[in-house]
Formats: C-alpha cells, sequence, structure tokens
C-alpha cells in the first residue's frame, strides 16, 4: 500500500519546523511498512489535488501567504474535489488562516481566503505567542494536544464548523473565545507549531488513518512505542497547565 503525500507551498510556508509534520507522517506511516510518496506543489504548478491521500501545508509570513493566497485561490476547484473525494488536510497556522474566508492583516491588506471553511482572520497588533496546552474535540476520550504558537491572527468560527479543541492553557485561535484551530470532516486547522506532530502521536495516528481509508477499508496502524513522543507532550502539560488541568 502506498500512501500519498501533498506537501503545499514547502519553499514559502515554512516556519518553527513545521515540515517536520511530514517526516512524522512518512516515519509513522513506513514504521507500519506503509510506502510513502511525497510531492512538494507550490506556486504554479498544474497538479490533481485529488490523487492525494493528505494534503499539508505550514506557517507563514502575511507576505509570504499573499503571494500564496492567489496561488491557492487557482487551485481552488481542485482542492475542493480532493476534500470531497476524502483527502485530508492538515493546515498550520498561516495556511490555515488561508482556508477561510478572508484574513485582513495587521497591516489593513485583505488576503482572500479559499472559502473552504467557514472562518475569518483579523490582524491584532499584539501576537499571540506562546505554549498551547488544549483538549482534542475530536475522540471520544480525552486527549491533550500540545504546541507552541506565534500569530498575529485572530480567527473567528462560524457555525458550520468546530473548533479542533478547547484551551487549557495559551491563546488558541483568537485569545477569546477559549477554541483552538478548526476540523470539518477530514480537513484540519490549527495554530500549532511545535511541530505538532511530533508531541502528538495520536492526532498523528488519526490522520494517517483517515487517509488511509481512501486506500482501504479498514486501516489498521499497529501501536507504537511513542515513549519520546509522551514524554514531550507530557512534560509540557505538566508545566504549562497543571494547576488548570488538577
Ligand atoms: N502571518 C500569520 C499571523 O501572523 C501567520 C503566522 C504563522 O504562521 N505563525 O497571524
Amino acid at each position: 500500500m502506498k500512501l500519498k503525500i501533498g506537501h503545499l507551498y514547502p519553499d514559502l510556508l515554512e516556519i518553527y519546523s513545521d515540515r517536520g509534520n511530514i517526516t512524522v507522517l512518512r516515519k509513522r506511516a513506513e514504521w507500519r511498512g506503509i510506502e510513502v510518496q511525497v510531492d512538494r506543489i507550490s506556486i504554479g504548478d498544474d497538479v490533481n489535488l485529488v490523487e492525494y491521500d493528505l494534503l499539508f501545508s505550514g506557517g507563514g509570513e502575511d507576505r509570504e501567504q499573499m503571494q500564496v493566497a492567489e496561488d491557492l485561490l487557482r487551485k481552488r476547484d481542485t482542492l475542493l474535489r480532493a476534500v470531497a473525494s476524502g483527502t485530508v488536510v492538515l493546515a498550520i497556522c498561516g495556511s490555515y488562516q488561508l482556508l477561510g474566508h478572508y484574513f485582513e492583516t495587521v497591516n489593513g491588506h485583505r488576503i482572500e481566503g479559499v472559502g473552504l471553511l467557514d472562518f475569518y482572520t483579523i490582524g491584532g497588533q499584539r501576537r499571540l505567542t506562546g505554549n498551547v496546552v488544549s483538549k482534542l474535540t475530536i475522540f471520544n476520550f480525552e486527549c491533550t494536544v500540545v504546541g507552541y504558537e506565534n500569530h498575529s491572527g485572530r480567527t473567528y468560527l462560524g457555525p458550520g464548523v468546530a473548533p479542533l479543541a478547547t484551551v487549557v492553557s495559551g491563546h488558541g485561535n483568537n485569545g477569546e473565545d477559549g477554541l483552538e484551530g478548526v476540523v470539518q470532516g477530514t480537513v484540519f486547522g490549527t495554530y500549532l507549531h511545535g511541530p505538532v506532530l511530533a508531541k502528538n502521536p495520536l492526532l498523528a495516528d488519526h490522520l494517517l488513518q483517515l487517509a488511509l481509508k481512501r486506500r482501504t477499508d479498514r486501516p489498521y496502524l499497529p501501536p507504537l512505542e511513542d515513549e519520546w513522543e509522551w514524554l514531550a507532550h507530557e512534560r509540557l502539560v505538566r508545566k504549562f497547565a497543571r494547576m488548570k488541568l488538577t
């Protein structure tokens, strides 16, 4: 079995080692005997995104987001068709913002999003930075998700979408409503860098599992040891959220 991953705009949207998420997905698949192909896709590339089981894109500065946004609008149709076919999307911070209706930067530029999901983002003077501990909404058991955030944009979800997590410690989507990220079907957006999947193995496997559903009816991912991953995860939970969790 082969898993096809598309890495969108690796040359422009790549801060805080977000590309590490690709390494995590690749290794976690390969350790289970699944072959992985990663294609880099950027501005001007004429691609059929339906071919991909998972699309990933990282965070970036406002200026790079402007460049990417124009191209992403040209890829909108193929992106929508991919999502309709079950392709998993993981978008971090700057690329998360581009999946919504628009991002109005702190300098007053309006960057049009692809409008795939129902939310908008407004830049603020004070950047929202630091470590985040949040609780995932997608499992029927309690699971924290940890990471690092640094963004000026404040994202406000519309009624058509759900948050990926609720904030225990940190700012999340906007520092006001206690929500972090977005999820709708197989599309996931989050403000968390880290890279986020390295310290959150259950989230990583959840995405792999969803992506594999395009290849096989009952994807099975045998458990991995994940000792170091959980050590890093729990350290952050203890350091930044202990008082609120107990
Ligand atoms: N430029 C965006 C903002 O500041 C995204 C930043 C990021 O990807 N970390 O909100």
